[in-house]
Formats: C-alpha cells, sequence, structure tokens
C-alpha cells in the first residue's frame, strides 16, 4: 500500500474526535469563538440536547466575506498574529474548531462585519456563499451532530443529561466574562455587565448569597502571580465539586494543582467528601504557564506548580482564619447583608477544629461496626438487646454444626460441644457477620405518599434529579418534576424519613459532575448501619444461654458462616483428639 496523505474532510472527521467531544464541546467553541470577537451579548439555543441544533449568536466583530471562506479551512486563525504559542491572549487558538464542527454536522453561518455592504451567509457542507441582509455579529447554527458519524452519536448520553453538560459550560463561560450576557434556551439568563459578586449568585444560586468570602491577594515576588474571587465560607458545600469554577488567566480550567491547592486550604474545615464552592481567577505571566495541553484545553501546565499551589494554599487560609468582623467588611456589598446573619461563632482562628462535621458524610458500614463495639465497651449504649428466637429443642446434634452453648468465658466467647469437637465462637464476629447477611438481603418497602413532598430547585438541578429517576425507583424513591423548578416525591421507602431537600440537592449536585449519584445507596447503608448498630452484639456484654444458643442458629444459616465481614474468624473448632493429645492421652 502506498503512502497518501489523507483527504481534508477526513483529517477533519479525526480532529473533530478530539475538539468535538459531545454537544458541549461544541457549545463551548462555538462561545469561545463569539468571546474572542469581542461579542458582550451571546445568545445560545440547543435542541434535543444538541442532537437536532445548536445555534450561536453574537454581537461580535463578524467577519467579511474573505474570512467567513477561510474560517472553515484547517488551521486557519486571526488569533496568533505573530506567531508566539507561548504568548496567547485568546481563548483559541488552533483554528481547528470550525472545521472539526463542519465536519460531522449541518454547520451553517450567518454574519456581518459592518464595514462591507451586506452580511453573507455560508452553508458549509456545500461551501455556498452568498451576500445576505444579516446585520451585526455572527450566528452559527449545528444541526444533526454526529449524524455522520453514527459511532460517535452511540456515545452521546441522554438529551437530559447533554443539556446538563451545556449548561456547565455556559455556566463556566458565564462566570469567566461577568461583563457578557448569556441567554441560554431563553430559560437560563446572566445579563451583561453584572459585577462579580452578582454573577456568581446569578450560577450558583441564591442559597450562596451572604455566604461567599473575598480572595484578593498578590504575589510579592516581582513576576506576575495574583488571586482573586470568592470562596465559601465552610459551612456552605456541596456534594460534588460542581460548583467550583476555576480560572486561569481568564480561561476556565479543571486543574488538579488548583483543586489540590482548593482541597488542602479547606482540610481543617471541612470534610474531604465535600467540596466548597468557589469562583477563583488565577493570573499569571503567559510564559509561566501552558495552556496548550489538549485540545479541549481545561487543562493546563504550569512551570512553577509548587510556587502556584503554595501561593494559593496561603492565600485562602489567611481568608478563612480570618475573625468574622474583617470578613465582613472585606466581602462586597451583595453579600455583606445577609454575611453571618446566622454568626457561626463556632468558626475562627482559634477553635477551627471545633467545626461540626459534615452532616452529609455517609460513614461504611464497617466504620459504624467499629463504632459500636467502642460505644459498647464504654458503656455507651444501654439498650437492651432483643434475641427472641429459644432453642429447638427438637432438633439433634447433627442438625447443629456448631452444637450446644456450654457456657460464655471474658464476656467474649461463647463455648459449645458439637460431636466430638470443642466450638470456640467470637460473639462479636458472629454477629457482625449475620447482620452483614441481613443487610445484604435488605428489601426495600415502598409506601405511597397521599401529599407528595415538594423540594424546590434550580432548573438545572431538577434536570439533573429527573436524569436518574429511573434509578431512584429501584431504590424505592418515585420522583416527577412538579413545574420547571421543583421535584414531587410521590413514594419512598417505608419508614424512611430523612431530609429529602439535602438528599436531592445533593444527588443533583453529583449527577451534575459524575452523570451519577451514590447517594440514595449511601443513605440506605446509612439507615441499615443505624439499624445494625442498635442490634448490635458487642464483645464485653453478657448474654443468656438463649441469646447464645439464637447466635450460634443464625450463624449456622448464615452462608459463609466461617468469617466475620472483615475477613476475621467466626469460630474455631477443636477436635477432642487434639485435645487428648495436649494432655499425652493418645
Ligand atoms: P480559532 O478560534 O482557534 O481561531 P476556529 O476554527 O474556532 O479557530 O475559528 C476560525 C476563525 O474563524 C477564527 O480565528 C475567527 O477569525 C473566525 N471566527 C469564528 N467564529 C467567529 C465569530 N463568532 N465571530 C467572528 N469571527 C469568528
Ligand atoms: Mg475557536
Amino acid at each position: 500500500m502506498s503512502v497518501r496523505v489523507l483527504p481534508d474532510f477526513l483529517v477533519n472527521q479525526i480532529a473533530a474526535g478530539e475538539v468535538v467531544e459531545r454537544p458541549a464541546s461544541v457549545v463551548k467553541e462555538l462561545i469561545e469563538n463569539s468571546l474572542d470577537a469581542g461579542a458582550d451579548q451571546i445568545i445560545i439555543d440547543v435542541v434535543d440536547g444538541g442532537r437536532t441544533l445548536i445555534s450561536v449568536m453574537d454581537n461580535g466583530s463578524g467577519m467579511s466575506r474573505a474570512d467567513l471562506e477561510k474560517s472553515i479551512t484547517r488551521h486557519a486563525t486571526s488569533k496568533l498574529p505573530d506567531d508566539d504559542l507561548l504568548n496567547i491572549n485568546f481563548m483559541g487558538f488552533r483554528g481547528e474548531a470550525l472545521p472539526s464542527i463542519a465536519s460531522v454536522s449541518d454547520m451553517t453561518i450567518d454574519t456581518c462585519n459592518g464595514s462591507e455592504e451586506n452580511g453573507w451567509y455560508l452553508d458549509c457542507a456545500t461551501g455556498d456563499i452568498r451576500p445576505s441582509d444579516w446585520e451585526t455579529g455572527t450566528r452559527i447554527k449545528v444541526k444533526n451532530l454526529f449524524s455522520k458519524t453514527p459511532a460517535r452519536l452511540k456515545f452521546l448520553r441522554s438529551d437530559r443529561a447533554e443539556m446538563i453538560s451545556v449548561l456547565d459550560v455556559v455556566k463556566r463561560l458565564a462566570m469567566a466574562r461577568p461583563d457578557v450576557g448569556f441567554v441560554l434556551n431563553n430559560k437560563w439568563r446572566f445579563p451583561k455587565n453584572q459585577d462579580m459578586a452578582e454573577r456568581i449568585v446569578a450560577v450558583m444560586g441564591d442559597d450562596v448569597r451572604g455566604r461567599m468570602l473575598e480572595v484578593n491577594a498578590d504575589s510579592s515576588a516581582n513576576k506576575l502571580l495574583r488571586i482573586r474571587g470568592f470562596i465559601s465560607e465552610p459551612t456552605l458545600r456541596r456534594a460534588s465539586s460542581v460548583d467550583q469554577y476555576l480560572f486561569v488567566n481568564g480561561r476556565p480550567v479543571k486543574d488538579k494543582v488548583l483543586v489540590g491547592a482548593l482541597r488542602a486550604a479547606y482540610m481543617d474545615v471541612m470534610h474531604a467528601r465535600e467540596f466548597p464552592l468557589c469562583a477563583l481567577y488565577l493570573d499569571l505571566e503567559p510564559r509561566s504557564v501552558d495552556v496548550n495541553v489538549s485540545p479541549a484545553k481545561t487543562e493546563v501546565h504550569f512551570l512553577e506548580p509548587s510556587h502556584v499551589r503554595n501561593f494559593i494554599v496561603k492565600n485562602i487560609r489567611n481568608v478563612l482564619a480570618q475573625p468574622l468582623k474583617e470578613k465582613d467588611s472585606i466581602s462586597s456589598s451583595i453579600f455583606s447583608s445577609a454575611l453571618h446573619s446566622t454568626s457561626k461563632s463556632n468558626f475562627d482562628a482559634s477553635n477551627r477544629m471545633q467545626f461540626p462535621l459534615p452532616n452529609r458524610f455517609a460513614p461504611d458500614i464497617a466504620f459504624m461496626f467499629k463504632t459500636a463495639i467502642k460505644d459498647g465497651a464504654s458503656g455507651g449504649q444501654t439498650e437492651k438487646i432483643d434475641l427472641t428466637v429459644v432453642c429447638e429443642d427438637n432438633k439433634s446434634e447433627t442438625d447443629l454444626p456448631l452444637g450446644r452453648v456450654i457456657g460464655q468465658v471474658g464476656n467474649k466467647y461463647i463455648l459449645a460441644q458439637s460431636g466430638e469437637n470443642l466450638v470456640i465462637v467470637d460473639q462479636h464476629a458472629a454477629h457482625e457477620r449475620i447482620t452483614y447477611e441481613k443487610l445484604r438481603k435488605y428489601e426495600i418497602k415502598v409506601q405511597p405518599l397521599l401529599t407528595p413532598i415538594v423540594v424546590n430547585m434550580r432548573i438545572e438541578d431538577v434536570e439533573a434529579v429527573l436524569s436518574i429517576a429511573d434509578e431512584m425507583k429501584k431504590s424505592g424513591v418515585n420522583i416527577d418534576s412538579f413545574g420547571d423548578d421543583a421535584i414531587a416525591i410521590f413514594e419512598k421507602p417505608a419508614d424512611w424519613d430523612l431530609n429529602w431537600a439535602d438528599l436531592l440537592h445533593s444527588i443533583a449536585d453529583e449527577v451534575r459532575e459524575y452523570g451519577h449519584s451514590s447517594q440514595l445507596c449511601e443513605r440506605l447503608h446509612l439507615k441499615l448501619a443505624n439499624y445494625a448498630c442498635h442490634h448490635s452484639v458487642r464483645a464485653g456484654q453478657k448474654l443468656d444461654f438463649n441469646q447464645m444458643d439464637t447466635l450460634l442458629r443464625d450463624i449456622e444459616k448464615t452462608m459463609r458462616g466461617a468469617e466475620c465481614n472483615h475477613g476475621r474468624p467466626v469460630y474455631k473448632m477443636i477436635p477432642f483428639i487434639e485435645i487428648d493429645s495436649w494432655f499425652e492421652r493418645v
């Protein structure tokens, strides 16, 4: 086979694989182009999660006929005027987006730069250009995305899930540019010329009002290194990093160094599974950061990562450590009104460790068991244990592999005799095993609600929760939308009462970030583990004969009775002949 240069349409389709992963990436590229063109009003419309139509319209500089023609050829860009890849001041610079998107969709462009006598219309599929009466800026319409590449189409998630990603992209860019107005599907509106504080409330939701702390610091070194923005006070947190907005030189990023620094800064005041909210803008010299890492450009490389990290950790900690009075004075007007209306006296520099643990922390079951043992040892729990089954005397010895109880030693071990064996059972390990098996078989009983529980949420959170409605139903929680901005719960697991608003918000946070949520499962486990704790037999506890016998009979019924769920043995059998040998009887 001879070597050949691939035709353009194939090269573009291959590049599209990197640049255009899903509808949200198209939206990102188009909005970035609008921002680069100096627009201050951008209107975005997305139909069927972006499958059918994505339209982005701006009031930017527009294009001349010549530029319009060039814009869809590969590596054509107006944004690297001095060929300097290390000095990038625009959002895009590869000249890849338009040709890539055009190669996997039906794309058309309306544009007008105001200095030619008319505007222009380009049909990218045919290359047809004709004069039009388009008057200002540019509108790019992307129809039938991936219809030419069915393999990619298959990888798209539900319309709802794709829409959530689109919204996330719009929010990140809206946060990058509070001066620019954005409207998405006529539903989400971020008016232009907001100050940063107003934009933060518009993007993150009303619950952040009055609870964000301002950060503003310069490095003392002579090279530019500056951080500004807002971080949440530690009582305000999410179940995922959805509301962490990070920017490097104005560009939205999801960078490991920055995320790590944020986590480190909050370490003393927030559990690792909780996420602070932030809008943080890091500015440094273009030459000390490489934004050229990936086409999607959400990762960056810092020349001196540890320097950047230390700078961020130090300055966030400074803000978190400031006494409340000072925080009040630095917060901008919109925040200060409500700031600490609920004054958190348990949070200041001197007693940070007393900060309450996040209530959403869902411990694992093993942890709960260990706590139960400790509580028991220190007399923490006084509840009486109810092990009511009485031994069934009609059973013959051979039906009882663990034999008949002889007694208890050390308030820890049960001794029994089974056939020609002495049996020693660790009472706590045995009970752990039994409880674990019970938990595994737990069946959810669903209870319909006469009056549904209604939880008000932002539109995007409603969308996020609805996208896993089927999964939730399997866990006994039956929900549906209730208008645009609320969820109604129609069925719930019987005797399961919890803070439903909190649960649904946590689910929304997780779905928006990861596409799925483990919150329901975790809460279920927590409930079961709590139940198990209250019914748990502890080491150090005196048991009567009936209780011991019940324990033994239960263990016989569990499948893997020889080991507890931590892998420790539950019982030992010592044959009499072995005991005989101790006494030199054989
Ligand atoms: P890049 O943004 O990396 O330059 P693109 O393929 O995204 O590459 O865009 C190619 C060129 O098309 C841009 O450099 C710009 O000159 C022009 N262009 C694209 N979108 C717009 C827009 N909305 N307004 C004005 N010009 C645009
Ligand atoms: Mg671009």
